[in-house]
């Protein structure tokens, strides 16, 4: 069980349609495949995706991080060291998706070097999660046509709406035309990506009081500690924390500051060992959950289900795992499938997917 390697392979593969928000836009996934390697011949896999406008890290970095520091603090340490390992990539700040990548390319490893699942060394709660799928920005008739085709083909009637823009009447038209082409059976909550200010965020969610939005996420910037305060106290949408909650000490700040009221726990971000961590404080603050999406691919999503089916906290609201629909292709050997409005954990060891070597070397940019 002892790590002897850790690689950190780019790789590119290009979206349908650029997926656009409010803090950036997304054309191709270049994301970074990490393999974690022990003396038993075992390899475990996880995906860092790069957004630099909400991290900082880029692809080169990812992997320049992996290759100079953390694959040496990793290399020799036991799969069952996690604390010993999480001590050493904390020396060094920032870089959560390398971080992360590395802790569950690690539980995959253990997973399967056990025979077991991950998704049940975690909680096994259950073997499914409802998914939610995010509508990005576009005009109101495109995005209407996005969210009728995702909810045919795939029975998906929970939907995040990107907000954000400026005057507030485009996403106040947006999530209206959404509202009325889809009827009162779907969920619809949104996301600002922090593209407004208090007051605007105040204004789009009196203009849109009538929509029965069941979330509101990260309207307004972590900054605007006051603003925020402000906003949640007076709203009866919930606020969700996203990118302003990326670690327990932010968690701690945002809920006890009456900043938001729930949680965004992201795998991509925090892997399986702080995401768990933040879970449990979520639960002993009574705080609710939503499984967010880094604009995850199969390998991400592979992931996020995993750890969301697990617990019974993470599993009750729709997880966002669709964003890879949106990808032209894959690594795995099997894609991932939604059918009914649910993605499965995959059965199996570990995580239970597997690289197709032929795809990797397609896609593969070192
Ligand atoms: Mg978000």
């Amino acid at each position: 069980m002892k790590i002897v390697a850790v690689e950190a392979i780019p790789f590119a593969i290009p979206y349908r349609t650029p997926l656009k928000f409010a803090s950036g836009e997304a054309h191709t996934a270049d994301h970074v495949l990490v393999r974690v390697h022990t003396d038993d011949g075992i390899v475990g896999i996880a995906e860092a995706p790069p957004r630099p406008y909400t991290y900082g890290e880029t692809q080169e970095s990812i992997v320049a991080v992996i290759g100079r520091i953390f694959a040496g603090e990793a290399v020799g340490l036991s799969l069952l060291e996690r604390e010993v390992l999480h001590a050493r990539l904390d020396r060094t700040v920032g870089n959560p998706t390398a971080k992360a990548a590395i802790d569950m390319a690690c539980w995959d490893a253990l997973g399967k070097t056990l025979d077991l699942p991950v998704t049940q060394l975690l909680g096994g709660f259950t073997d499914r999660m409802r998914v939610s799928h995010m509508v990005g920005f576009a005009p109101d008739e495109v995005m209407v046509a996005e969210a009728e085709r995702v909810r045919d083909t795939y029975g998906i009637t929970t939907f995040k709406v990107k907000v954000g823009r400026r005057p507030v009447s485009l996403d106040v038209g947006a999530c209206r035309a959404l509202r009325t082409a889809l009827g009162s059976e779907v969920e619809l909550y949104v996301d600002g990506n922090r593209g407004w200010t208090p007051t605007e965020a105040a204004r789009a969610l009196t203009l849109m009081e009538d929509l029965d939005l069941t979330l509101s996420e990260e309207l307004c910037p972590a900054d605007d500690v006051l603003g925020r305060r402000w906003l949640t106290s007076r709203t009866s949408v919930p606020t969700v924390a996203d990118e302003s909650a990326a670690t327990p000490g932010q968690v701690t700040r945002e809920l006890l500051d009456g900043a938001a009221t729930m949680i965004s726990i992201k795998t991509a971000r925090t892997g399986f060992t702080t995401s768990q961590r933040i879970l449990h404080q979520c639960e002993g603050l009574g705080a609710e959950i939503v499984m967010g999406n880094q604009i995850d691919g199969q390998v991400g999503t592979a992931c996020s289900v995993a750890f969301g089916a697990a617990h019974r906290h993470s599993s009750r609201r729709a997880g966002e795992l669709s964003n890879f629909l949106d990808m032209t292709d894959d690594l795995l050997t099997e894609p991932l499938e939604i059918h009914g409005g649910e993605l499965a954990v995959r059965p199996g060891p570990g995580l239970g997917i597997a690289i197709d070597p032929d795809k990797l070397a397609r896609y593969r940019t070192d």
